[in-house]
């Protein structure tokens, strides 16, 4: 799990610093496509400020509408404007700061209105002027402008965007000069002409083509052009996804609107390469994690298989397997609490004159007849109680199972009989072994622990020393067993000196 949980985490932060590099990509495709678009937008500018010099830039021109005001002259060439380049908005304004012409599209109106009260003309009229008279000239008989080889449209002309009529247009001014100088300009202002083109669904189109063709002149291939996607412009922006926008603002820098369109995402071509390194990270570590937990898993296994072990060792005997002093002392300090509720016997059993296989048949068969003891112990109590071996020779049986003396003389007798029968030993050779069985009752005999042992250890001199191969109880009622056991102790070192 926690491998799993490393695994996602990883995968998440590389998705998410390829999400980061997504988009500041995109944000670099929309910044370039901006620029390229603002580009564009200067281009057509400058393109309206060329096709009102036609007009505005000779000495027709200065002849016909400065020095004189002929109006069929003012009428031809305005209309050309609406129907060559489709300048939808004219007007003429003289020295006098008086709008002399003003036309809608194919529709030439003659007049003499003044300009105060216009804020939009006067602002043109004024930079318009503040131009002419950077660029005007002093030539013979009045002024002239300076060539506009090598000036920027930006030096000599108006152009920017605007409000006219609740619409947002392009608009150019360009003072009327003369182009051969073969006529000069009076002293004092400028005649200015003033264009404007509405943002319509034609000069979209207009836009689109040059937004395609600027850039597919930087890519050097017009496959790769950006399509600039449902290019729109709205007075308001909208908040459409992937959408990316280019602000318009007015001459006196206020906001007109937006240019929206479709961004290129660039961002998206990061996923095709991060998602394989995420992928085979991703299975990189899931093996890594696999490897370690499997390692973890062994360790573990054989911890435990170690400890269980141990835990074995601990509780039994090497030699027969029975349980050993320590569980024995478990078992018995156990069994004391559930006193007088349950009680249960205590038989101490011990082998007879063991050293004698010992010295006879060696250690070896020696260690044979323990084992074979054993095996025949734990059979004969099964389930009924707890064998173990603690020293020696010497075994003790925590029996549960009855505790009346005749049925645990009998089981005695049987126990006897059982270890009595012939041990087969290496060679062909036999051995036989008596048992001598001391029995102590719990709680007759005691109630705790010590006490207990104690009762049995006695129980088993007195069988030892009545002769051996034989069971004693610790006494036949409490306070005859007393005063028997002294003597069975007595008599039991005595014969144990004997032996020695
Ligand atoms: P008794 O009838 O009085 O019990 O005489 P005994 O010879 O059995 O004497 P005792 O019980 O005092 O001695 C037990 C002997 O068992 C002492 C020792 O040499 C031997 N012995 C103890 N542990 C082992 C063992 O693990 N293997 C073998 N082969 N002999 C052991
Ligand atoms: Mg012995």
């Amino acid at each position: 799990m926690l491998a799993g949980l490393l695994i996602a985490v990883c995968s998440a932060s590389l998705l998410f610093v390829g999400y980061v590099a997504s988009n500041a990509s995109d944000q670099q495709a929309v910044e370039n496509e901006q620029h390229l678009f603002q580009n564009v937008l200067q281009h057509r500018l400058q393109s309206l400020v060329q096709e009102q010099l036609y007009f505005a830039r000779s000495d027709d021109a200065v002849r016909k509408l400065v020095r004189a005001f002929k109006v069929p002259f003012v009428q031809d060439q305005l209309s050309a404007l609406w129907s060559d380049h489709n300048h939808s908005r004219t007007v003429l304004i003289d020295s006098n700061r008086t709008i002399r012409v003003e036309a809608f599209g194919d529709y030439t109106h003659i007049t003499n209105a003044p300009l105060a009260g216009n804020p939009l003309l006067e602002t043109v009229y004024d930079q318009a002027q503040a131009h002419y008279q950077k660029n005007r000239v002093r030539v013979p008989g009045g002024f002239s402008h300076r060539s506009l080889q090598g000036l920027e449209p930006e030096d000599y002309a108006v152009l920017g965007f605007a409000e006219v009529d609740q619409r947002v247009a392009m608009i150019g001014a360009v003072p009327i000069m003369p182009d051969y100088d073969r006529i000069t300009l009076p002293d004092g202002p400028a005649t200015v002409l003033v264009s404007a083109v509405f943002i319509d669904g034609g000069m979209l189109t207009d836009l689109h083509g040059q937004l395609a063709k600027s850039d597919a002149m930087m890519l050097q291939d017009l496959s790769g052009a950006l399509s600039f996607d449902q290019l729109k412009f709205s007075r308001t922006l909208s908040d459409q996804k992937g959408a990316a926008s280019l602000t318009i603002h007015g001459l006196e820098g206020q906001t007109l609107g937006a240019f929206e369109w479709q961004s290129r995402t660039v961002g998206m071509s990061i996923w095709p390469t991060v998602i394989p390194v995420v992928l085979v990270l991703s299975v990189a570590l899931a093996i890594l994690a696999f490897g370690i937990t499997w390692r973890i898993g062994e360790l573990t296994k054989s911890l435990q298989e170690s400890e269980q072990r141990n835990r074995y060792l601990a509780l039994h005997d090497t030699l027969s397997g029975l349980a050993n002093r320590l569980q024995f002392n478990q078992a018995l300090a156990k069994a004391t609490q559930n006193l007088p509720d349950t009680p249960f016997a205590l038989l101490h059993c011990d082998l007879d004159k063991f050293k004698h296989v010992n010295d006879t048949f060696g250690h070896a068969a020696g260690d044979t007849v323990i084992k074979t003891v054993a095996e025949r112990l734990q059979k004969r109590i099964g389930a009924d109680g707890l064998v173990s071996r603690i020293g020696g020779d010497e075994f003790v049986i925590l029996f549960h199972r009855y505790v009346e003396r005749d049925r645990l003389k009998a089981l005695s007798i049987q126990m006897i009989a059982d270890v009595k029968q012939q041990i087969p030993l290496e060679n062909e050779a036999f051995a036989q072994i008596g048992l001598s069985v001391g029995i102590a009752l719990a709680p007759d005999d005691g109630s705790d622990k010590e006490m207990l042992v104690t009762a049995a250890d006695k129980a088993l001199y007195d069988s030892k020393g009545a002769g051996r191969g034989r069971s004693a109880f610790v006494s036949e009622e409490p306070q005859r067993a007393i005063t028997r056991l002294g003597t069975s102790r007595q008599a039991a070192h005595r014969d144990r000196s004997d032996a020695a």
